[in-house]
């Protein structure tokens, strides 16, 4: 994918000159030194009208509030907590300035959710509305969750069913809001309000138990293939194990589409996908279920490399790549 690999070059040609960087490109957020027991986390997102969004089905409010959650997920993958945002807003001189109060309001709300406090951004005007937003975090040091720690034997796992922002998405293209059956509303909830897994981060954190850990922003397939490869490592999904809603199955046989293309390749879902030593499987579950949060085992990390996804034991497909794009 083009984006990699611009990634990977942008990486190569950079010199360091402020050091101590704790973590730079690579992760889901930077890291910098902060206080004697605190790191800072550093996060930034785009959203971008026909790209990420569509303003068709997307009210004002919701736009902002989703440009804030993709990118504070990226601070609850990796255990933190947010403290501020930086708010960068660009958008056609047509739009009536009420759209964008509303839409700047949406985003505080969700902000005020975490606690997070807005100290800046900037506003221009553009043939695109495209919100960016920058988080700054605080993790207690040295313990943020990675994702260059995945080790062979470990076993993965996500924080929540996978695929149903994406059947949210399929329905949206299809259908009026207005007029959605009853298993149609979670998944179209969940594409145009998703929530970050901001508990799961932290209990993760505090638990002592993971090895990697981020959040599923792309697919599932695409996002294992950052763990494997920041960790040297492969993986193993196991397809039947894959965790999905009813409104998928459901969403699946009304498009004539295989179930588990939702859940491999669907992406936007923000549930974490983490890894965790074969011998902590028995405590993490029975310590995320008394903390009242559902976990899925999906599969494994091998020392070999290359994602292999097995179906009854069989393999099925290799690194397999293919990213359902939105829109
Ligand atoms: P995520 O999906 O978690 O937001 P991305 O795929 O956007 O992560 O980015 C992967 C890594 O590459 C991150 O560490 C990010 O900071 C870095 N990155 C992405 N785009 C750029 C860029 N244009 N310049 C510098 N770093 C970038
Ligand atoms: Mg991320």
């Amino acid at each position: 994918m083009r984006e990699f690999e611009f990634i990977n070059r942008i990486k190569a040609a950079i010199n360091y000159t402020n050091n101590p960087i704790i973590k730079s490109i690579g992760d889901d957020c930077a890291i910098l030194p902060y206080t004697k027991t605190m790191d800072m986390l550093i996060t930034t997102d785009t959203i971008c009208e026909g790209v990420h969004f569509s303003s068709k089905y997307f009210k004002a409010g919701e736009i902002g509030a989703r440009a804030f959650t993709v990118s504070v997920s990226d601070i609850c993958a990796m255990g933190g907590k947010p403290l501020y945002a930086l708010v960068n807003i660009a958008y056609p001189k047509n739009i009536q300035q009420k759209y964008i109060d509303t839409l700047f309001k949406g985003l505080l709300v969700e902000a005020t959710k975490y606690k997070t406090d807005i100290i800046g951004g900037d506003t221009i005007s553009s043939s695109q509305l495209v919100i960016s937003v920058t988080v700054i975090g605080k993790v207690e040091k040295g313990k943020a969750l990675l994702r260059n720690r995945a080790k062979p034997g470990d076993s993965v796992y996500v924080t929540g069913t996978l695929g149903d922002s994406f059947a949210g998405l399929q329905i949206l293209t299809k259908k009026k809001r207005s007029g959605l059956l009853k298993h149609e509303l979670m998944p179209v909830n969940k594409h145009i309000a998703p929530q970050p897994h901001f508990l799961e981060g932290r209990l993760l954190l505090k638990s002592n138990m993971v090895n990697a850990c981020m959040d599923v922003s792309d697919g599932l397939v695409s996002d294992i293939e950052r763990i494997c490869e920041e960790s040297k490592t492969g993986a193993e999904i196991l397809v039947d194990d894959l965790p999905v809603s009813f409104s998928v199955l459901k969403t699946a046989e009304q498009y004539h589409e295989k179930i588990s293309n939702y859940a491999l390749y669907g992406g936007e879902d923000f549930v974490l996908m983490f890894t965790v030593a074969d011998k902590y499987k028995k405590t993490i579950n029975q310590y995320m279920k008394k903390n009242r949060k559902v976990i899925y085992e999906i599969g494994r990390i091998t020392r070999r490399k290359g994602i292999m996804l097995l179906k009854d034991g069989n393999k099925i497909k290799e690194t397999g790549k293919k990213v359902w794009k939105h829109f």
